[in-house]
């Protein structure tokens, strides 16, 4: 007789655990809350779903997971999809995305896998409990009850609850004893002092991002950065936001806007476009480097005035020190904690302490975790969305062949 098995969360790692799965001829129930699988990924990479990444570094993903390592570097992603039919293409920055350009062919080629292998997928069904009878696991749901031979949670994170996402489950596994690492939003944007950013609403700039923390530089990042009214945001930003999670209002971001330059190049043309525009208003000084309303704004908080001709406020050159600081090191305290909604992904969740190395329960055998419900989050590139199918894949398997 085939072994039952069932998965909660219809999701990246859920639909993955359960074509692995029923790939090794188990019988598998997807329970998923929602009225439909997959909702998630159809917003993922603004629609267009980085659905992995060519370098796969482990430098890129977080957390208390050291299994991971293995299953990460054994799982081919590009493989995956293509035997899904779904066809890859990276971009030069190493991101993974379909053919298609299209999240939405990702989850119907994922649905139609299930479809094919014979998967029951009962949505609008949340779990809400599990137990043990008999050496069979029973799952409450709210509107049904199901049993199997093998549970795999696959419930995601509790970042994105608009997408069912919101830790739901993380109570009553630790009432069973495993030991949950305190859930934190990540890849979001960074709150800081809202007068520091609302004149720059919509603003971007190239910019070389360090998230410091006592007086240490923890991580840097280069990239576009964008200001909001309240908040700093961008790729770049997103990837030091787990810091920030952590370490609250004792970071602070440091912007260096002129991040090619070494100081003495920095200075050598300043100097030259003080020269050149002296007789200019101030708010023309950096024009050729910079959106003119940032410009204009970082001479103000680095002189605390931006009226008058550049030559006059430029005369001393502890002015033009002032600008300099502003324009390499320019200081944005973090504010408060980001909310989960604006959150792409969760630091936290399951540690690795309670999962053996094949991701199985060590509090109760038979039962699996995969993807965000685990403590493991990647920077933006592709990584989260690798684990999920990575670790659903894996469990599944171990799941059908252990049961
Ligand atoms: C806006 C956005 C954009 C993103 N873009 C990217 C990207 O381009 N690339 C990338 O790598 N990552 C991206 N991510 C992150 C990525 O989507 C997640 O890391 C990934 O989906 C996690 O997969 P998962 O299966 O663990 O959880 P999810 O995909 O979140 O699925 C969990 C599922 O479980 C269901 N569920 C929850 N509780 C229960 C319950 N009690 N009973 C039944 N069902 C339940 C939920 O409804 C949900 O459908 C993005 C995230 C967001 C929010």
């Amino acid at each position: 007789m085939s072994k039952q098995i069932l998965i909660a969360g219809g999701g990246a790692s859920g639909l993955s655990a359960a074509i692995a799965a029923a790939e090794c001829g188990a019988q598998v129930t997807i329970l998923e809350r929602l009225p439909r699988v997959g909702k998630k990924i159809l917003a993922t990479g603004n629609g267009r779903c980085n659905l992995g990444h060519a370098g796969k570094e482990l430098a890129h993903y977080h957390g208390t997971l050291p299994q991971a390592k293995q299953i990460l570097q054994q799982f081919d992603t590009v493989r995956f999809f293509r035997k899904l039919g779904v066809l890859t293409r990276t971009d030069s920055e190493g991101r993974q995305y379909p053919c298609s350009g299209a999240a939405a062919s990702v989850l119907d080629a994922l649905r139609l896998a299930c479809e094919r292998l014979g998967v029951s997928i009962c949505c609008d069904t949340k779990l809400t409990a599990l137990s043990q009878q008999g050496g069979r696991w029973i799952a409450e749901c709210e509107n049904a009850r199901y049993s199997a031979d093998a549970v795999i949670l696959a419930a995601g994170g509790s970042a994105s609850p608009v997408n069912g996402t919101d830790g739901n489950l993380l109570p009553m596994l630790e009432r069973m004893g495993h030991r949950i690492i305190t859930p934190l939003p990540a890849l979001c944007p960074i709150p800081t002092n809202p007068n520091l950013v609302r004149s720059l609403k919509g603003m971007r700039v190239q910019a070389m991002a360090s998230a410091i923390v006592e007086g240490k530089i923890r991580k840097q990042e280069r990239g576009e950065v964008q200001f909001t009214e309240t908040a700093l945001s961008g790729i770049c930003i997103f990837n030091l936001s787990r810091l920030a999670a952590v370490y609250g209002d004792r970071m602070t971001v440091s912007l260096n806007l002129l991040p090619d330059r070494t100081a003495q190049e920095a200075t050598q043309l300043l100097s030259e476009l003080i020269a050149l525009y002296a007789d200019a208003e101030a708010d023309y000084l950096l024009i050729g480097l910079l959106p003119k309303r940032v410009g204009a704004v970082c001479i103000k908080q680095a002189l605390g005035k931006a009226q008058g001709s550049i030559g006059t406020l430029f005369a001393s050159s502890k002015a033009r020190e002032q600008l300099l600081r502003q324009l390499t090191d320019w200081r944005f305290p973090v504010a408060a904690m980001a909310s989960f909604a604006q959150a792409q992904v969760t630091a936290g969740g399951i540690s690795g302490q309670s999962v053996d190395r094949n991701l199985e329960s060590r509090c109760a055998k038979g039962l699996y975790f995969c993807g965000e419900l685990l403590d493991l989050d990647g920077d933006c590139g592709g990584y989260n969305l690798e684990w999920a199918w990575a670790s659903g894949s894996y469990v599944g398997k171990a799941a059908a062949q252990n049961a």
